[in-house]
């Protein structure tokens, strides 16, 4: 085993800002490391760049049009290249002029100039007067962060756009119901150890991180990201006590990586993780939850997926929320995941005003199978504190499964699910497609509405009903 220093060494040039590992850094300090010399992915890009032909889109180092499908043309891309969609060269272009595409497609570069201030809100949004108060008055964790790439995404006028309501705070956040919780799901009270919940039989979730990218305005653990004294309380002591604690619990088979963003950290402390974790040899499968590849896709670098692939088998839950996160660059960093043998599922919070309707859920899960992602749940927005304004009703929930269920391919059709508060765990939900029982039949509905019989012989239980005969009463 490599000592945990000698581990990080050779990464310390990849180190974000707060990540629990350095004391929080100024960007101007991180970007005098950001860009070693001799980074064999600049290397080989600028190679390339020489080969290619130059046409109307940069890819970080070469360019290419994008005019077709640009899920099949992000995956044509140069490997090592990183590639730039329309929209976010033209938000480059007015709003970081002087950056080069070398910057702009640098992780550590988007992490240290993150938009995190009113000043530069104000720079890149017009914010309406609720937003503007809601974020200078904001306090605590769960800061107002994102990233210059995902700014690109957002409406400058419109706060209503579902996307911008997904990072930019709003006065919705500061009315707080009664039946709301700062830890709605009481992973605290399922932690044996700082930073670990055992909630089911057989896998536990480490929390690595308390650091994101961006910080989505309906997070569940609201009340550890962002936070400075959490970003700093996660260490490698945490992560060395979660991992004796899960070599002495030999149940545990599936250990979920997440946070905050684990894909924050920088390659060498995501390595020291999964080596130490595949030291445990009842550790059947690792996953990792993580947004990068929706908010930071240049994250998804070669040199990280050539350490992931070490460490199979290794699945991922992506986050989406909106179709409009279905970018040329969300592509190819899915297709690299994907390249790398990696499974790659999609966990989306069902969100009023967002994602709330049958057409744009069909958009998003249909367009994440085009890049390789399997929609997995649908979740309902948990009651955590500020979310009312978030929440919708379950029954918005069944009529969005029901509109996707024989509609679009099944692959498209996510588990729909409510973590129960409390600490009880995913609840599945299913619209009712069982309407009676006609003696040894059931009677079932299709998704077109039309009623059909199916012979489903009578348990014997059934068949002993005290009236002698079989049951033939509906259900
Ligand atoms: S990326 Fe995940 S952990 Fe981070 S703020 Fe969003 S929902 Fe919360």
């Amino acid at each position: 085993m490599n000592s945990m220093d000698d581990d990080i060494s050779s990464s310390e040039n990849d180190e974000p800002p707060g990540t629990g590992f350095t004391q929080p850094s100024l960007p101007g300090i991180l970007l005098s490391t950001a860009f070693p010399s001799k980074d064999p992915f600049r290397r080989h890009a600028t190679k390339k760049m020489r080969a290619a032909p130059r046409r109307s889109v940069y890819t970080g180092v070469i360019s290419f049009t994008v005019k077709t499908d640009p899920h099949k043309r992000a995956c044509r891309a140069n490997s090592n290249a990183f590639v730039s969609g329309e929209r976010a060269l033209h938000f480059r272009r007015e709003h970081f002029p002087g950056i080069s595409d070398r910057e702009w497609n640098d992780w550590r570069w988007q992490l240290a100039n993150r938009i995190r201030d009113l000043a530069g809100l104000e720079r890149i949004l017009c914010l309406s007067d609720e937003e503007r108060r809601a974020i200078s008055e904001h306090t605590g964790s769960l800061p107002v962060a994102f990233t210059p790439y995902y700014a690109s995404l957002l409406d400058r006028t419109d706060p209503l756009q579902p996307l911008r309501r997904t990072v930019v705070k709003s006065g919705g956040e500061n009315l707080v119901l009664q039946e709301e919780e700062a830890d709605p799901l009481n992973e605290d009270g399922d932690s044996p150890v700082p930073g670990l919940v055992h909630r089911y039989p057989d896998r536990v979730l480490l929390l690595t991180t308390g650091f994101c990218s961006v910080y989505c305005r309906y997070c569940t653990r609201s009340r550890l990201v962002g936070n400075h004294g959490t970003e700093t309380g996660y260490n490698m002591k945490h992560w060395e006590d979660a991992a004796a604690y899960i070599e002495q619990h030999r149940e545990i088979r599936d250990v979920v990586l997440s946070g905050g963003d684990p894909l924050t950290l920088p390659d060498g402390r995501i390595e020291w993780l999964l080596e130490r974790l595949r030291r445990i040899s009842h550790v059947e499968i690792i996953r990792i939850g993580t947004k990068i590849p929706a908010v930071l896709p240049q994250r998804i670098t070669p040199a990280l997926v050539r350490t992931l692939r070490r460490y199979h088998p290794l699945w991922m839950s992506l986050h989406f929320t909106h179709p409009e996160e279905l970018t040329p660059e969300t592509a190819l960093a899915c297709g690299r995941l994907a390249d790398a043998g990696i499974p790659l599922g999609s966990q989306t919070v069902l969100l009023k005003g967002v994602n709330d309707s049958v057409e744009t859920m069909t958009r998003l899960n249909q367009g994440l199978l085009k890049i390789r992602v399997r929609p997995y749940y649908l979740y309902q927005c948990d009651p955590v504190q500020g979310s009312s304004h978030f929440r919708t009703t379950v029954e918005k929930g069944l009529e969005i499964i029901a509109g996707l269920r024989g509609h679009t391919s099944g692959y498209a059709v996510p588990h729909y699910v409510i973590d129960a508060p409390g600490g009880g765990g995913k609840i599945p939900l299913l619209p009712n497609y069982m309407e009676n029982r006609d003696g040894a039949n059931l009677v079932l509905k299709n998704y077109k509405g039309n009623l059909y019989r199916y012979p489903d012989p009578v348990s014997p239980a059934q068949a002993k009903h005290p009236s002698g005969d079989a049951r033939g009463e509906a259900l």
